[in-house]
C-alpha cells in the first residue's frame, strides 16, 4: 500500500491549477495513493495530474512536483 501524504504537515488533501487558468482549481485527496476528486463539476475531470504537477497542500503552505509526493520525501 502507497501513502502519499504531505510531507510538511501530514495532510491528504491537495489542489492543483490549471495552467492555463490559475483560479481554476482541482481539489483532491489522497487515499492509498489513489487520486480522489473532491471537486464534484465534470469539468475538473479534465485535469491531467502528471509527475511535474505542481501540486498544493491546502493545509499548510506546502507545494511541489506532485512526483515528490510519490517518493515519500
Ligand atoms: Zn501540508
Amino acid at each position: 500500500m502507497i501513502h502519499m501524504k504531505c510531507p510538511a504537515c501530514g495532510s491528504q488533501s491537495f489542489y492543483t491549477k490549471d495552467p492555463e487558468d490559475q483560479y481554476n482549481i482541482f481539489e483532491f485527496d489522497l487515499k492509498d495513493g489513489e487520486i480522489i476528486s473532491v471537486t464534484e463539476e465534470a469539468e475538473s475531470n479534465q485535469f491531467d495530474i502528471g509527475e511535474e504537477t505542481e501540486t498544493f497542500c491546502k493545509r499548510c503552505a506546502w507545494h511541489d512536483k506532485f512526483k515528490t509526493l510519490k517518493e515519500g520525501k
